[in-house]
């Protein structure tokens, strides 16, 4: 019996899980070990700050997905990758035995650099527990205990999450006194979106403006106080509440289990997925590092790693030759507005309109479709 055990329910992971459930591999057993029971699916998260979702949708049932593909689920962390016994040992649970092992394990938050956001600010990455923090938020608007806001990262991320609580705070936030309207403040240290072409930049100046959004760029967020973020120049910036979306860390599992990793920590993989000195081991998503085809972290690579992974998988549970993944050097990268328009950028041409939100709305929905239904 091959023992194929995926630990964590990242983007790749529902490849693989729907790969099994569509075409189950005779002489495999599969389990999934996951810290969340939900996923929640990236491309969803602005809409769901900004109302144009449900709060609780694009969050994929790992347990169903799981039963679907015939897998065994273990809700639990993995706290550490036993290579010598081929185990891994799961928070309050058994040790689960593997033959093949996956990690698609995403990021952890590494807010060291700024003082005291880990008592005072919302900390947006990773994104699995991202629900429970966007009640409390929204609560605090609803009650108009939030008159300030910040948003700490001029990333993807950064961006679409100050336009989302822009639509979110004039439908349902609640200024005391005069009524007018929640100030919001983004905080870009490297720079408004870093990697956009310059017209795509320009764009998101102008989208920020319009919608009402200051922008700091240049500076960082040195200390984030109970009122304040303070700038490295010691600028105060006024904040109720401050959201980080920087700084993202490896998870500490691969470096506890004594992986092959980067000097940043993530886990170093092969085209093939394979972690550079272990065949057993196969990984996918911000975990990890392409060698030789390093690229930024995004859910887009997971997504595409997923049906590589899936495959490899099951081609090594069958001592079958491994396909190579090569990470796709131009995607469609769509930015969602408070106008309820979105900016799209690819091969650095850069347009902004409403049908760009409509298509970025169509193949959201699509992807949790496709593992809803399954
Ligand atoms: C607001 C926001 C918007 C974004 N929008 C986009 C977008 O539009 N497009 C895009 O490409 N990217 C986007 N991203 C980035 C995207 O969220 C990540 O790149 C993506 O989630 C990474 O997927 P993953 O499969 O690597 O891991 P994740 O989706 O982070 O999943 C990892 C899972 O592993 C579990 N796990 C971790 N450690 C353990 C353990 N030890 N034991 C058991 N389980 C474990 C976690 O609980 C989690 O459920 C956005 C990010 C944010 C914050």
């Amino acid at each position: 019996m091959c023992d194929i055990v995926l630990i964590g329910g990242g983007h790749a992971h529902l490849f693989v899980l729907e790969a099994f459930a569509k075409k189950p591999l005779d002489g495999a057993r599969l389990t999934l070990v996951a810290k969340e029971a939900f996923a929640p699916y990236s491309g969803m998260l602005p809409g769901r700050v900004s109302g144009q979702y449900p709060i609780d949708s694009g969050e994929i049932d790992l347990e169903r997905l799981a039963k679907r593909a015939g897998a065994r689920f273990v809700h639990g962390e993995a706290t550490a990758i036993d290579r010598q016994r081929r185990e891994i040992r799961v928070k309050d649970n058994s040790p689960v035995a593997y033959s093949l092992l996956s990690l698609d394990l995403g990021i952890v938050p590494d807010v060291s650099a700024i003082e005291g956001a880990a008592s005072h600010c919302l900390i947006v990455k990773p994104i699995s527990t991202f629900r429970e923090k966007l009640d409390r938020l929204l609560a605090d608007l609803r009650s108009g205990r939030i008159v300030n806001l910040a948003v700490v990262g001029g990333g993807p991320a950064g961006f679409e999450l100050a336009h989302a609580l822009r639509k979110r705070a004039d439908a349902e936030g609640r200024i005391p006194g005069d009524g007018g309207s929640v100030a919001i403040t983004l905080i870009a240290g490297n720079g408004l979106l870093a990697g956009l072409p310059g017209r795509g930049r320009r764009l998101a100046r102008n989208a920020l403006a319009e919608a009402r959004i200051d922008l700091v760029e240049g500076r960082r967020a040195a200390r984030i106080e109970e009122r304040a973020v303070v700038l490295d120049d010691g600028r105060l910036v006024p904040a109720d509440a401050a959201l980080v979306t920087t700084a993202a860390a490896a998870p500490k599992l691969l470096r506890r289990s004594g992986l092959g990793i980067d000097e940043a920590g993530f886990l170093e993989v092969r085209p093939t997925l394979q972690a550079k000195d272990d065949d057993t081991l196969f990984a996918a998503g911000d975990c990890v590092t392409l060698i030789g085809q390093e690229r930024p972290k995004a859910g887009v690579f997971a997504v595409r790693q997923g049906p590589v992974l899936a495959e490899n998988l099951r081609r090594a549970a069958l001592a079958r030759p491994l396909r190579r993944y090569r990470a796709q050097t131009a995607y469609l990268m769509l930015l969602a507005l408070a106008s309820g328009e979105a900016i799209a950028v690819r091969n650095g041409i850069a347009l902004q309109s409403r049908f760009f939100l409509r298509l970025k709305d169509w193949i959201d929905r699509r992807f949790v479709a496709r593992f809803d239904r399954l």
